[in-house]
């Protein structure tokens, strides 16, 4: 068990509020530990799960944040208007602790953003985030479909002034709402359309995978930095709380060293008509797309990169998916610490998303670990003849809200990104040595960076 000395350390680096600390110590005392920095919120729940083990139950206080429809700005802005709204207390101080106040910038504050690509992801996750965000808004949308772009400019409020094709997205330089561009495309298409923008004058923030091969990235990278514009790429794991919590164990080495990693991220996906199976516009198959996860959490996870990779790569003989891009990938890296990982990835199999973190006197589980909603994080540690489970029990935060709003508020107060170019341009050197081993049948050697989280911009902030 840790020392409550550490726990205190812990505590205040949290910035958690008194009383939460008041709370989690005295629960520390009674043997209840869940250690990690974020997990420390109040209302462990103490059950037996079996003779020789006890499971706990960590909560957070804050519920989901509700997905609005974006709203008009208001006429007049109190010079004080982001200050947090201070609400009189309805509970008891024994109950759980609720969030701040959200204090959201007013509309004419937030950075506004051109959406390219109407397809699923825009629709049924991005769109719906920017009612949960805080700085940022979506002022325009460029689509080559005019009735579909209609219809969603009608239900997010966008000006039709504002509705492009992919012709004349160049006149998006003339639009000054629009301070960065969102670009939601097939990967095959990134590249183009990030530089494009970058040369209207936009910050750029691009889906992964990044593009389609290394060459393609640096292009993306210098011609933003020609262009003195932004780049990020939208991981938007690097974000998610639950994920910021299990990085902060490790790196605290609240369970000691941690010696191996294994992550899966697979998916049956159909339509070998969609792009995804068209080798121009993916690049590759369930790599890129899916298993990237698994690559990019495990490389932020640990902060360092491999030097090492092993990979297999199987197609099922004759499925018409398959074609073009590959259905499966296995692969092992190794890491200069010591830390060695296989992962998992494919568009043939039952939906499997999740990584389980090996170290000396515990396990970290997130199953499932990618999906946008509904992520679950257990730890285990011995506790004396016990094992101890915990299932941290941590709301779910709208990942492209923080995202994006984290993406904000780099251009506003004119940081770099946590994710940059850079940062997918090492993913995609990694996927092309993973590719190269499968083909050569050999393990292929990576550059070895010394740096700790060498590819990424400065921490985000806890509440972007
Ligand atoms: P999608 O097929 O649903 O949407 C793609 C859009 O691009 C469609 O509106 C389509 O009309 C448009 N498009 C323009 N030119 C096209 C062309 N030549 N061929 C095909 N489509 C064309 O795809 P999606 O699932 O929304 O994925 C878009 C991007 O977002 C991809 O890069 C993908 O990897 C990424 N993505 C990220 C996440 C995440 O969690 N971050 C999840 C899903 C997708």
């Amino acid at each position: 068990m840790k020392s409550i000395d550490h726990l205190v350390d812990l505590l205040d680096q949290s910035r958690l509020p008194m009383v939460s600390r008041q709370k989690f110590l005295k629960t520390a005392g009674q043997g209840l530990v869940a250690g990690a920095v974020g997990s420390a919120l109040l209302g462990c729940d103490k059950k037996p799960e079996n003779n020789s083990s006890v499971s706990a139950t960590v909560n957070t206080t804050s519920g989901p944040v509700p997905k609005l429809p974006a709203t008009s700005p208001p006429a007049k802005v109190p010079a004080d208007s982001t200050k947090p709204i201070e609400l009189e207390q309805i509970k008891a101080k024994t109950e759980q602790e609720e969030s701040p106040t959200p204090s959201p910038l007013p509309q004419d504050q937030r950075i506004g953003y051109a959406l390219v690509g109407l397809g699923h992801l825009t629709l049924n996750q991005i769109l719906p985030a920017f009612g949960a965000c805080k700085k940022s808004k979506v002022v325009a949308l460029v689509s080559g479909s005019p009735e579909k772009m209609q219809k969603v400019a009608a239900q997010y409020g966008v000006r039709k002034e504002s509705c492009y094709n992919y012709a004349d997205y160049d006149k998006l330089r003339e639009n000054k709402e629009v301070q960065a561009i969102y670009i939601v495309l097939p990967n095959g298409m990134h590249a183009e359309y990030t530089i494009r923008g970058a040369q209207a004058g936009k910050h750029i923030l691009c889906e992964k995978p990044m593009a389609n091969s290394a060459q393609e990235c640096q292009s993306m990278i210098d011609a933003c930095q020609k262009a003195g514009r932004k780049l990020m790429i939208a991981y938007r794991i690097q974000y998610e709380p639950h994920h910021r919590i299990v990085r902060e164990m490790i790196q605290k080495e609240q369970f000691g060293k941690v010696k191996s990693i294994m992550a899966n991220n697979g998916q049956n996906s159909d339509n070998p008509d969609h792009w995804r199976f068209k080798k121009a516009l993916a690049g590759g198959g369930s790599l890129p797309d899916v298993g990237l996860y698994c690559l990019n959490t495990i490389r932020y996870l640990l902060g360092e990169e491999p030097t090492e990779v092993v990979g297999y790569v199987h197609s099922t003989p004759n499925d018409p998916r398959f074609k073009e891009v590959e259905e499966q990938v296995n692969w092992l890296m190794k890491f200069p610490s010591g830390v060695q990982t296989s992962c998992a990835t494919s568009y043939g199999h039952h939906d499997d998303k999740n990584y389980k973190v090996l170290a000396d006197t515990g396990w970290i589980k997130m199953d499932p670990a990618f999906p946008y909603t509904g992520l679950q994080l257990e730890t285990s540690q011995a506790q004396g003849k016990e094992n101890q489970v915990i299932q941290h029990k941590i709301s779910d935060q709208d990942q492209f809200a923080a995202e994006m709003d984290h993406f904000s508020e780099c251009i506003l107060e004119n940081k770099r990104p946590f994710t940059p170019g850079e940062e997918g341009l090492q993913d995609q050197k990694i996927m092309e040595a993973i590719y190269r081993s499968a083909r050569e049948g050999r393990p292929v050697k990576l550059a070895e960076v010394d740096k700790k989280d060498a590819f990424r911009g400065p921490e985000p902030k806890k509440s972007a």
